[in-house]
């Protein structure tokens, strides 16, 4: 597969200020479109380490490369004039695009009166210098991004840093004629991908090591990564590898069916929207230790009013009585901290939002708080529906207060779904 860089640029990301939600972001899409992405380089706003970050990219062999920030009005903004000289070209003024940003910076900076009319006019033909050649694509905020070609390659792709600019004009970029045609020659990436629940890192290692006397794995690239308790395992075929993965993803759905979430890569948050949807439910939370967590996680989602009707922070155990009637006799006898209460907790909910499933949880989030027969991490679940449908579930969580009370809410979904 073609070769692909990206360049993320800021000073503000080497010191740690911010971390770089860019870099992630094109990764992503350009692995969907096919390229293999070889680098994801961060460097500082210092002209020469840009320069060196580009010819870097040569000598890696890169056909593509994607630049982020930069690109803004102010003198530390130098990735246009970098790139022009990396691509062998020099800076022209395009007109059109100077009218465009004179129109953008009228509505905008020009009614902020500590600018003089000369610095809008500096900054508006700074924006507006593009390079020979280059493809200008319009401003999502004030900055055009750039499409340049080199000679010998790499094409570059200039994208501004702020993410929902870079975002915005990604779709523009993929139009422009250059990029287009580079795209054009990119096989399409095939990959089978797989999902589980609550499944280990090594047991997929384990069952690979197992497999391998049976099932030719010498063509087959596997990739797993975990978040939000859900494995994901990618099968990609390794370059001018005759067999693919097809029998290696049905032996390993077969083989971990008890934790399969998906064969296709969709997620339990979405395999869950789509369920309660399909039976035109809705769910209510009565939360004690997620603290919200998972009303959040639910609502997530676009179009999330359509399933979710409402949940209740109920921390303490009088708000658990009066918010959601869980009986304070029931908290005195089994403890907050009770499979009882989290069944009490999702009735309640359940009830007073009208709901046709609730959720309860409450656990020992810790690091405090645990004993003998509670420890920290010990969390009672409960769904229940009108029907009398009830799926509890009591397991001990590791590992710190927020990883309990994640790992809590990551649980509490897969419930909703089983
Ligand atoms: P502007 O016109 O806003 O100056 P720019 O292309 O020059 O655009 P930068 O100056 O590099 O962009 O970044 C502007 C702001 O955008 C940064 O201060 C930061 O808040 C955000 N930003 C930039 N790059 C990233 C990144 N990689 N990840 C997350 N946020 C970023
Ligand atoms: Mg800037």
């Amino acid at each position: 597969r073609p070769r692909a860089a990206v360049v993320v640029t800021g000073s503000e990301l080497l010191t740690g200020s911010i971390s770089d939600k860019n870099g992630p972001w094109v990764a992503r899409e350009l692995g969907e479109l096919g390229f293999e992405v070889a680098h994801v380089l961060l460097v500082g706003d210092r002209p020469d380490d840009l320069a060196a970050a580009l010819r870097f990219t040569v000598e890696a062999g890169c056909v593509l490369v994607v630049t982020s920030g930069g690109l803004g009005p102010t003198a530390d903004d130098l990735t246009a004039e970098v790139v022009a000289s990396f691509a062998g070209v020099e800076l022209v003024l395009d007109e059109d695009m100077r009218e465009h940003i004179a129109g953008i910076l009228r509505r905008g900076w020009a009614a902020r009166t500590e600018f003089s009319a000369e610095a809008i006019e500096e900054a508006n033909r700074k924006q507006a210098m593009v390079p020979r050649g280059a493809v200008a694509l319009p401003p999502v905020g004030t900055a055009p991004g750039l499409v340049v070609p080199r000679p010998g390659g790499p094409l570059v792709v200039v994208l501004p840093g702020p993410p929902r600019e870079l975002q915005g004009m990604w779709p523009a970029a993929l139009q422009a004629p250059p990029f287009r045609e580079l795209l054009g020659g990119v096989p399409p990436a095939e990959s089978l991908a797989l999902r589980f629940f609550g499944l280990p890192e090594s047991e997929i290692a384990a069952t690979l090591r197992e497999f391998d006397s049976e099932i030719d794995l010498s063509g087959v690239e596997v990739t797993t990564c975990l978040r939000r308790g859900e494995l994901e395992v990618d099968l990609r075929p390794k370059p001018g590898a005759a067999v693919f993965a097809g029998e290696l993803h049905a032996a390993l759905a077969a083989r971990h069916a008890k934790h399969l979430v998906s064969t296709d890569g969709t997620t339990t948050d979405e395999l869950l929207a789509r369920a309660l949807l399909q039976r035109g439910w809705t769910v209510a939370t009565g939360e004690s230790c997620t603290g919200g967590m998972l009303a959040s996680r639910l609502v997530d989602r676009p179009g999330s009013s359509a399933y979710v009707a409402g949940g209740v922070v109920a921390y303490s155990n009088t708000a658990k009585t009066h918010l959601l009637g869980v009986p304070a006799e029931m908290i005195e006898e089994h403890g907050a901290v009770s499979p009882e209460v989290a069944r009490a907790l999702a009735d309640g909910a359940r009830e007073r939002f009208g709901a046709d499933v609730g959720v309860g949880i409450t656990g020992v989030a810790g690091p405090d708080g645990g004993t003998e027969a509670k420890p920290v991490g010990y969390v009672c679940f409960c769904v229940t529906t009108g029907e009398g449908l009830v799926l509890a579930r009591d397991p001990r969580l590791p590992g710190s207060r927020s990883d309990v009370r994640e790992r809590s809410t990551d649980l509490g979904m897969h419930l909703l779904l089983r």
